[in-house]
């Protein structure tokens, strides 16, 4: 793979993949994806690693040789940059940027101790709307530390900077590992951090008097929420829409257990998350609102959201927070059509909760712009899913649906499928394809965990990958076979 021309630019991510059968749906683009990508510098980067679960749409489903509708799971990955230039160094921004990083300072030691009436001292006019909503949620969500920050920032006369700048809070469950789990940086909070559009006063002391996403909002920007708490997993809602909660905390808490368990069986290691803090809607616009309104949200179920650590632990009084250039963590966005039929929830948290464990294990890097190989990501959560909901064994023989045995007669030629594969209409097939290539591995000898995560960090084809596991053994021809005997 080869460098793309401008680092990873959106328009090349395709936004979602649906296998709808019949003539391809239309694709509609949104236009979070503008703000990005044009502007070259170093500060903010984002990657966003959606997944995307769809369901068959019902109308065309006669087209194909079956007559139940419902089975269409498919996912995919997108990523998103954007940068801003660096301001020219200048005398006069010298009083305002040091202001604003005592101000910065300030704000930490409340959120570390989130002391409420402190921080809202600095808070003012339009800002405190937006941050009270996002306090109000992380009070909900089960916050413990946060931090806040500066990307970038311009200053206008001494008295107002426009700032670019970072917010997030540890939440109870995501990336991270009990202290003395023997795992690096055990014990430590690493979650992930927005970005926003600032704008910092100090006519009268410093005050933040303007506060809005930078781009896409995270479910706690845009929507008062509610939440539970279960074994493993934090489940919100909005305010409106907490009857699906209890609806919904059983199914998660099950996936949730089942494959940080299985990571830890498979491995002889702790799960490198301590759970999964998802958000739940019936609302398609809500949930476009969620992930990023950059694709139709159509026929998605769900996605898997990283973003990473703040960028520095400068004027951060907590030292426990880890800082740099990699993912933190990730979120989950579970929309209404994982809900048809309800118990298909159960199944797609399985699958984003998958990837929130091989993201956390194998994050990516800002000064990666590849993006991931979608058959170490989508094949290994497909695998996963699949074997989740077969009671722990990868289906095969007469355990194979219909729609993947169709799937795979028609599609699968022995060769891992190209990314451009898993944003197509028939993206649903590669996904199952993708599939058979950990359960063929594993039935080889082989940890096909340990194959799909070196995929991963190596931008590399797994079966290829494979090779560095145990040295021979495995081949288009075998993989072939193997397909042949166990699904088809
Ligand atoms: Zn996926």
């Amino acid at each position: 793979m080869t460098y793309p021309p401008q680092p990873y630019p959106p328009q090349a991510d395709p936004p979602y993949g649906t296998w709808t059968p019949g003539p391809a749906p239309a694709r509609r683009r949104g236009t979070a994806g503008i703000v990005a990508a044009t502007i070259v510098g170093t500060a903010v980067v984002l990657v966003v690693l959606a997944v995307v679960a769809a369901g068959l749409n019902a109308n065309t489903a006669s087209a194909y040789p079956w007559t139940h509708g419902s089975a269409g799971v498919e996912a995919e990955a997108a990523a998103t940059n954007w940068e801003f230039p660096v301001p020219e160094p200048s005398a006069s921004r010298g009083t305002p940027e040091e202001r604003i990083n005592a101000l910065c300072a300030e704000l930490n030691e409340s959120l570390t101790t989130r002391n409420r009436e402190a921080f809202f001292a600095h808070v003012q006019g339009a800002a405190v709307g937006p941050l009270t909503r996002w306090w109000n949620n992380m009070d909900q969500l089960g916050w413990t530390t946060g931090a806040i920050g500066v990307y970038d920032n311009e200053a206008h006369g001494g008295m107002t900077i426009d700032a670019v700048m970072f917010l997030g809070a540890q939440m109870p469950f995501g990336k991270g590992t009990a202290r003395g789990s023997g795992v690096p940086g055990a014990g430590m909070a690493s979650f992930p951090v927005m970005p926003y559009d600032a704008e910092v006063e100090f006519n009268d002391g410093p005050q933040i008097v303007q506060w809005v996403p930078h781009g896409e909002p995270a479910p706690w920007d845009s929507d008062d929420l509610v939440a539970v708490r279960g074994n493993n997993v934090v489940i919100a809602a909005a305010q409106d829409e907490q009857g699906l909660l209890a609806d919904t905390l059983a199914m998660a808490d099950s996936a949730a257990e089942w494959v940080m368990t299985d990571y830890a069986a498979s491995t002889g290691k702790v799960a490198p998350v301590t759970g999964f803090t998802s958000f739940v809607t019936l609302s398609a616009e809500r949930f476009a609102r969620w992930y990023a309104g950059q694709i139709s949200v159509d026929n998605v179920a769900g996605v898997a959201m990283a973003r990473y650590n703040p960028p520095s632990a400068a004027a951060h009084p907590d030292p426990v927070i880890i800082t740099g250039p990699q993912t933190g963590g990730s979120f989950m966005a579970i929309g209404p059509g994982a809900f048809k039929p309800r118990e298909y929830a159960e199944r797609v948290f399985a699958h984003e909760f998958t990837h929130a464990i091989q993201e956390a294990d194998v994050p990516d890097l800002k000064t990666d712009f590849l993006g991931d190989e979608k058959s170490a990501i989508e094949g290994w959560a497909r695998y996963q899913d699949l074997r989740y909901m077969n009671g722990g064994t990868y289906p095969v023989g007469s355990r194979v649906s219909r729609e993947s045995k169709w799937c795979i007669g028609k599609f699968f030629d022995g060769a891992v499928p190209e990314n451009d594969a898993f944003e197509g209409q028939d993206a649903f097939c590669f996904y199952e394809i993708a599939s058979t290539l950990y359960a063929y591995l594993a039935d080889a000898g082989y940890d096909p965990l340990a194959v799909a995560n070196a995929a991963k960090r190596d931008h590399g084809n797994p079966l290829a990958a494979s090779g560095d596991f145990k040295g021979a053994g495995v081949s288009r021809d075998e993989w072939t076979r193997w397909v042949n005997h166990n699904i088809l």
